[in-house]
């Protein structure tokens, strides 16, 4: 299977080539030239896998390029114990017809690590095929979670370097701490004046940047991304929606061929609902692909109106992976959707570059009005969404989590609940520890995040992760700050060259 650009039709290149380099040169992201299908009899032999075999049968059918060998050494190498048991995405029953999939069960304790376990196995691969002998340097734009699932993933991988950018008032304390304290000898971080689309510009004007390109080339070095626009961050993350359906034949919710669900996903670059789309074009049943958004709802609007327009006000929420308003991977949306009409698509990023807007066709309004819902709330929904679904069910959802929770129950109110519905956990609840603790025990809520962390526990009784509890007391090793204007020279700065 081939893949091509967004922007640019007659780009034609491997997988191992997309993953190596991560973005295509035209600023364009690299697509499938087509979808691969999986039938009822492969989601019938799946339910009877393990996550990791489910892993390797999917991507196979993406990546044609590794062989079977390779992936299973690949997705090994990546759902470990790290995991922390055997159900890699466990699927939880919370309510009728409400099924939680928590994606949060790796070593940062954010669904980023689903993905950015395995990228870094799949990543050093796709070099060795492709520009063996090159130092891969990883360059990230985070908002919170990527970037420290990021730095788990590659530090002291062989032949990789990593630097991460975060903005500087954009993340939460434990979010930073996890970050700054990051051990690995190929690894740096570095603040940015700025918010996370500030961080997301600038790295990607860095990637696109022949002059350092060149730099870098000199110094036998070569960029990458870890970010969602890398496919090897998409593919992984098309593994678990499928997984989860096949549990929930297993534990006989779903009992027909073509029974559907809903897939509910707390949306920010649109990176983990598009992998839902693609399960969904690969044959899944799938009825509404439901897009949750917290204030920062310029995709509620778009999913709604046909219109992209990010020039509104920023807001900083308790939400904070969410807090974004250009979501990079609609582009490969409104590409499939256009009919892979890559002269409109880069029309439309031409636009959203020098006005902040564009709007799609009626054609594609349309197909989008057919696949998706969207809603959005606010903090103060989701800090009582929270507490009602901890009162009412017992169970403990993160910020992020419950502003999913929330717009399923607005579309739950129009439509029903009468159709099976998972809905995509992000993060561990102890990972935003002070806004989850405000929700249930606000009396409980101080100035120190670890003693918030042991409060949460108290309580909820939902033990600590391990990860988080462990960063006590760990040394800060990064605390470099920059403008988003010098984060080029920053960058050549931390590479020594
Ligand atoms: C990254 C992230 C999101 C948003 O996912 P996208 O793929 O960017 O839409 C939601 N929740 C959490 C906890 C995240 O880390």
């Amino acid at each position: 299977m081939n893949y091509t650009s967004t922007r640019d039709n007659s780009v034609k290149v491997s997988a191992a080539q997309a993953i190596a380099t991560g973005i295509s040169p035209d600023g364009g992201l690299y697509v499938p030239e087509e979808i691969p299908s999986f039938s009822y009899d492969e989601l019938l032999a799946a339910s009877k896998m393990d996550y990791r075999d489910r892993a390797v049968n999917i991507l196979g059918k993406y990546l044609t390029d590794f062989t079977a060998d390779e992936l299973r050494e690949c997705v090994s190498g990546a759902y470990t114990d790290k995991f922390g048991g055997t159900d890699v995405a466990p699927v939880v029953d919370i309510a009728e017809n409400r099924f939680v999939l928590e994606l949060w069960h790796g070593p940062t304790c954010a669904f980023k690590d689903m993905a950015l376990q395995l990228l870094p196995h799949l990543l050093t691969r796709s070099v060795k095929k492709t520009c063996d002998g090159k130092e891969i340097v990883i360059l990230v734009a985070t908002s919170g979670d990527t970037g420290k699932a990021a730095l788990e993933g590659f530090k002291d991988v062989p032949g990789t370097r990593i630097i991460v950018f975060y903005p500087v008032e954009g993340v939460s304390a434990i979010q930073k701490t996890q970050m700054v304290t990051q051990e690995g000898g190929n690894v740096g971080v570095c603040a940015i004046k700025g918010n996370f689309d500030d961080a997301q510009t600038g790295v990607k004007q860095i990637f696109t940047n022949p002059e350092i390109a060149a730099e870098l080339a000199q110094h036998n070095m070569a960029f990458s991304s870890a970010n969602s626009i890398n496919w090897g961050r998409l593919a992984p993350q098309i593994v678990y929606y499928i997984s989860a359906y096949a549990d929930l034949m297993n534990k006989g919710v779903i009992k027909n061929q073509g029974d559907k669900v809903n897939v509910v996903v707390p949306t920010g670059n649109f990176g983990n609902i598009l992998a839902a789309y693609y399960a969904k074009k690969m044959g899944l049943s799938i009825n509404k692909l439901i897009c949750a958004s917290n204030a920062n709802n310029v995709l509620t609007d778009f999913i709604n109106t046909g219109v992209y327009d990010r020039n509104r006000p920023f807001h900083t929420t308790i939400s904070p992976s969410m807090d974004i308003l250009i979501s990079s991977n609609l582009e490969r949306l409104i590409y499939d959707l256009s009919g892979c009409d890559s002269a409109k698509v880069k029309g439309w990023m031409d636009s959203l570059a020098a006005t902040g807007r564009y709007e799609v066709d009626e054609d594609v309004k349309a197909k989008i009005k057919e696949l998706f819902w969207a809603g959005c709330c606010d903090d103060a929904a989701t800090q009582a969404t929270i507490n009602e679904v901890f009162t009412a069910q017992h169970y403990l959802a993160d910020t992020h989590t419950a502003v999913a929770l929330n717009v399923y129950e607005q579309y739950a109110k129009e439509y029903g609940s009468d159709v099976p519905t998972i809905i995509a956990s992000t993060a561990s609840p102890y990972k935003f520890a002070p806004a989850v603790l405000g929700a249930i025990a606000a009396d409980k809520v101080g100035s120190d995040e670890f003693a918030m962390l042991d409060a949460l526990h108290d309580v909820s009784g939902v033990p600590t992760p391990a990860p988080l509890a462990g960063l006590k007391g760990k040394a800060v090793r990064f605390d470099r700050v920059c403008e988003g204007a010098t984060m080029r020279e920053t960058v050549l700065d931390m590479l020594s060259i």
